[in-house]
């Protein structure tokens, strides 16, 4: 009996980046909490007078809209320490994404090789996944990418979990 490991496929990973907020008091965006100021862009709105450069502390930085500690375009996981929610948006892939990671870089490119399949499932039987650095099972009832194909003249199937991709996908965001 194949016994199903579910510590790995995380299947509604999901990533936070951050976004521009704009001060409605003096329409500059907001630094970032936390983040000093870099010397060559700006001006930032900000708390306060930091470092006596740039501009003066702002009384719209403590109001609506408010920022977070991440950079327009920085994950939290780039960050390694934010779970703001102000300032942000989720980060959603689509299936569409998912299909679109190339999985076997490098590893294939015979003359001849063609995928004949590639999709999205839900998965009905037990299946390993084929790419995880973490060898590990696919519960069946889960969401995988099943591609299917001719490789160095033989005929193959993988799966690959969803979580994995979408892990893939949050770190290449
Ligand atoms: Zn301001
Ligand atoms: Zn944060
Ligand atoms: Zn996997």
């Amino acid at each position: 009996m194949l016994s199903f490991q579910t510590s790995i496929p995380t299947e509604y990973a999901v990533a936070r980046v951050g976004i521009r907020v704009y001060c409605t008091v003096c329409k500059d965006p907001k630094l970032p909490r936390g983040r000093s100021e870099p010397m060559l862009s700006g001006p930032y709105c900000r708390s306060y007078d930091e470092y006596d450069i740039g501009k003066p502390g702002c009384p719209g930085y403590e109001q609506d809209p408010k920022v977070g500690c991440l950079w327009p375009g920085e994950s939290q996981r780039d960050y390694g320490y934010c779970t703001c929610v102000v300032g942000t948006k989720e980060l959603t892939f689509t299936d569409d994404d998912r299909l679109s990671v190339n999985l076997y870089d490098g590893d294939f490119g015979s003359v001849g090789d063609r995928v004949l399949k590639n999709r999205i499932v839900t998965t009905r039987k037990p299946h390993r996944c084929n790419w995880c650095n973490e060898s590990h099972d696919i519960a069946i009832g889960s969401r995988a990418r099943v591609e299917a194909g001719v490789f160095d003249g033989q005929f193959m199937t993988s799966y690959v979990c969803v979580g994995g991709i979408n892990t893939y996908l949050e770190e290449h965001a």
